[in-house]
């Protein structure tokens, strides 16, 4: 897997041209069609912005590692001018006005959007199964998922068609696309990157991160892409840092935390003791492992489910057929047009959501469902609190197995839920995480494991995954 390093070398010692870096990204992005990684290819304008950094480079112009790289977007990040369907029916033919602030960061960095990534519709889901376009299929193997709901750029990644790339995440939704297909991808902490001009999911919970095929990579995309931002007044004020600036220190003297409660029933076994050798690895190198507990982790997932869908319910009433997006024809009455447009326009697990949300906010139920949610919600993020005081880190599986057959999805929406039960608690406490692979189950697919950092503290975070990296490679 080639990585942005590389190809930074490459650029400057002028072994290659960004141009030819372009040409190759989309002749790969060709030849690995049926993967269903993309939803739109932007040859065109890649190839025009190529020129552009050449000529930088050759005027000893250029702006930093990203310049003259090829990228992917997940298709719910706004690019002006630019078809932007969060891959549902509704958003079929929106052109966005604007482009959303990591996607200008990234573009001010020198970075070249090659194309916009397929992905579930609205990123409702964990298998990429539910797009408009069809689904998205795993290189490593395409009996199984890969991930979702950013399987798109997790697969334009892992199959060569660019070394980065960036996904959506609101309950792991770039953490298990790149388990499923062996890469790193990360979810910052709440507030790092501004969520202006993604297309919103749950917006207390969504957060955009990178994708590479390697750590440092990762933190070269999120250095450029985070920061306060005026058109977010959830971004955090901090300062933005260079995240690579830990890399190499080692786990020596780290307190690594194992909470109990994810190493035990529903873990599949070869999963488990790969992650177990990998911990003892980073044991051997200096690193201290403690047993934790997060009391209140089993309610995750169903928090997560009734925030999450209350969230959707209301960031998604603004589809209505009336100001953008799909409207169905032929109708005469307001409410008819409401209900039409909407029952055409979003498939079978965006309705799902919307009515589930829908109802967890109804009078009535609001107080048992809703309210209820939020203060686990709160328990759960104690319980990180309270784990953070006595460790540096947090060590955890990203998936409870391989991942799911293709189909589950819609045959089995729950079993599809419940894999997410080792991502959502960060998107519930706002934390940052990383996943990258540590070795192979039975069926030699990749067992990735993920490292759960203290808020805003993506440096010493991208550290230690970059010492598993190391030790596992
Ligand atoms: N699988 C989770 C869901 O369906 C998370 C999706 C995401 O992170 N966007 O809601």
């Amino acid at each position: 897997m080639f990585s942005i390093q590389d190809l930074q070398k490459k650029l400057l010692s002028n072994e290659t041209s960004s141009k030819s870096l372009i040409e190759a990204s989309l002749t790969q992005i060709e030849k690995t069609k049926s993967l269903n990684a993309f939803i739109s290819v932007l040859s065109k304008q890649a190839l025009e912005d190529a020129e552009a950094a050449d000529k930088r480079r050759a005027a000893g112009k250029s702006i930093g590692p990203l310049d003259g790289i090829p990228v992917a977007i997940k298709d719910n990040l706004c690019l002006e001018n630019t078809r932007t369907t969060a891959a549902s029916k509704i958003l079929e033919n929106f052109n966005a006005p604007y482009t959303a602030t990591a996607v200008q960061r990234l573009k001010d960095a020198g970075a070249i959007i090659v194309g916009k990534t397929n992905m579930d519709e609205f990123a409702m889901g964990s298998s990429s199964e539910s797009s408009y376009f069809g689904a998205v299929k795993n290189p490593l193997d395409e009996s199984k998922v890969p991930g979702g709901s950013s399987g798109g750029s997790a697969v334009a990644v892992a199959s060569g068609c660019v070394p980065g790339a960036l996904g959506s995440d609101t309950g792991g939704s770039i953490r298990q696309p790149a388990a499923c297909t062996g890469i790193v991808g990360m979810k910052p902490t709440y507030g790092r990157v501004s969520r202006y001009g993604l297309i919103a999911y749950a917006s207390s919970l969504d957060q955009i991160g990178p994708f590479g095929t390697n750590v440092k990579d990762c933190a070269t995309i999120l250095s450029a892409i985070c920061g306060e931002d005026s058109h977010d007044n959830t971004t955090s004020a901090r300062p933005c840092e260079d995240f690579s600036k830990k890399l190499g220190e080692g786990v020596q003297g780290k307190v690594i935390g194992i909470p109990k409660e994810y190493f035990a029933e529903g873990l599949e076994a070869s999963c488990k003791a790969t992650i177990e050798k990998t911990l003892a690895q980073l044991e051997k190198e200096g690193a201290i492992l403690k047993e934790i507990s997060l009391p209140h982790i089993s309610y995750a997932v169903s928090s997560y489910y009734i925030i999450a869908t209350a969230e959707a319910s209301s960031n998604l009433s603004r589809f209505d057929g009336v100001r953008y997006g799909y409207r169905a024809p032929d109708v005469h009455k307001l409410f008819d047009l409401y209900a039409k447009s909407r029952s055409e326009g979003f498939g079978k697990e965006v309705q799902r959501r919307i009515l589930l949300g829908s109802y967890v906010l109804s009078s009535g139920f609001y107080d048992a469902y809703y309210v209820q949610a939020q203060k686990v919600r709160r328990l759960i993020t104690d319980d990180f609190k309270k784990a953070f005081e006595s460790c540096d880190v947090i060590a955890s599986p990203t998936m409870p197995g391989d991942p799911l057959a293709c189909g589950t999805s819609s045959s089995d929406p729950m079993a599809m839920y419940l894999s997410d039960i080792y991502t959502v608690s960060l998107n519930l406490s706002g934390l940052p995480g990383i996943t990258l692979p540590c070795g192979s189950s039975e069926n030699k697919i990749p067992v990735s494991i993920q490292w759960i950092g203290k808020p805003f503290e993506e440096s010493a975070l991208l550290s230690v995954a970059q010492a598993t990296e190391q030790l596992v490679k």
